[in-house]
């Protein structure tokens, strides 16, 4: 592993780029003081030589207690004083990612990752045209516009359905209450699926394996003595393998499920006629005259009453209403009409929405 030297500034008299190895500060003398940060320039080369890469390897420099020189982890000694190394401290350590590895002096390693929020830009929402135009287009369409009209004509009509009772034939899974059956037979009424067999096939399938590892620099290590050391990280490798891989596919069939339908005579009422009444404005509505036979009875009643309109250019426009409403118009009364421009109904504005 690649072991790098790395500098340091001095503080005593501002002397900057001092080489790792140095324990004195050659511009003061001054002894590299306990927490002075090293630093790894980029351009930083490999330490080749024997003796240094020794040294480098040692461990951390100590400081003296005494002193409070520096002194290379191979001696027992001070190299200022003299004195043992005792209870001296070492210079820290330090470990680095690939992104905060310390450059310069000056560089205090990455900023804190601050959560830098921008000065409120107010969001404006631009509308599309082509969506102005399309909201136009609707309200266009949707938009109507009012016609002054007569009431020209006016009709209604009613009806009522007259049922009568009758024997019918039906076939059913059962036979209803009130039903004579009149025979019977077996017939499909629904399919189920059978697992009939299997058979074999193949397929290929995809598995992701470890191929091994991979060893890559992450960082860097400050050694406490001036010097740097790759730091290195492995992370697994994967390889994707393809096989053909036989299974069993399971084969259904489409069984009918038999059951028995009857055939049978029932009663029933139905529809049989429809009475119908119709008038224009010079009659009131009225329901139909029914007359019923003893196997008959009256079924739905439907009821559609019917204004007309003319405005003054002779255009004519129909309005279905409700009986209530119906009866509110006479020919010749003059209404206001809202007659919508896309599709929809003409409607009479009453005077209570003007
Ligand atoms: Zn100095
Ligand atoms: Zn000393």
């Amino acid at each position: 592993m690649a072991i790098r030297e790395g500098r340091w500034d001095c503080p005593t008299c501002g002397m900057v780029g001092v080489l790792g190895r140095q324990m004195n500060c050659p511009g003061c003398a001054t002894p590299r003081p306990q927490g002075v940060r090293f630093y790894l320039p980029d351009d930083a080369a490999e330490v080749t030589d024997a003796a240094h890469l020794a040294r480098a390897a040692a461990g951390a420099d100590w400081i003296c207690e005494h002193c409070g020189a520096s002194t290379p982890a191979t001696q027992d000694r001070c190299s200022g004083c003299g004195a043992e190394r005792g209870g001296s401290a070492l210079q820290g350590t330090h470990e680095y990612g690939m992104d905060d590895v310390p450059r310069s002096g000056q560089d205090r390693g990455a900023p804190p990752q601050a959560l830098m929020t921008q000065p409120g830009r107010r969001r404006r929402w631009k509308t599309p045209a082509f969506l102005v135009a399309l909201v136009a287009g609707v309200m266009w369409c949707n938009g109507s516009r009012e016609v002054e009209a007569t009431v020209a004509a006016a009709d209604w009509e009613r009806a009522v359905e007259v049922q009568d009772y009758r024997t019918v034939r039906e076939e059913d899974w059962s036979v209803p209450q009130g039903g004579r059956e009149q025979r019977s037979w077996r017939a499909i009424r629904d399919y189920r699926q059978v697992l009939d067999h299997y058979e074999n096939r193949t397929r290929q399938v995809s598995e992701r394996v470890q191929s091994g590892t991979r060893t890559y620099t992450c960082g860097t290590r400050d050694l406490g003595n001036g010097h740097f050391e790759d730091r290195t990280c492995t992370e697994p490798q994967y390889t994707t393998n393809y096989r053909t891989e036989s299974y069993q596919e399971p084969i259904y069939r489409r069984e009918p499920i038999y059951d028995t339908k009857h055939a049978y005579e029932i009663e029933r009422w139905l529809p049989n006629d429809t009475v119908w009444a119709r008038g224009d404005a010079a009659r009131d509505p009225s329901w139909p005259a029914v007359t019923l036979d003893d196997k008959e009875r009256e079924g739905a009643r439907m009821e559609k009453y019917v204004l007309h309109f003319r405005d003054k250019d002779g255009k004519t426009y129909d309005v279905e209403l409700p009986m209530d409403r119906y009866r509110r118009y006479r020919p010749g009364q003059a209404v206001e009409l809202r007659v919508p421009r896309g599709s929809g109904k003409v409607e009479i504005v009453e005077p209570e929405q003007r």
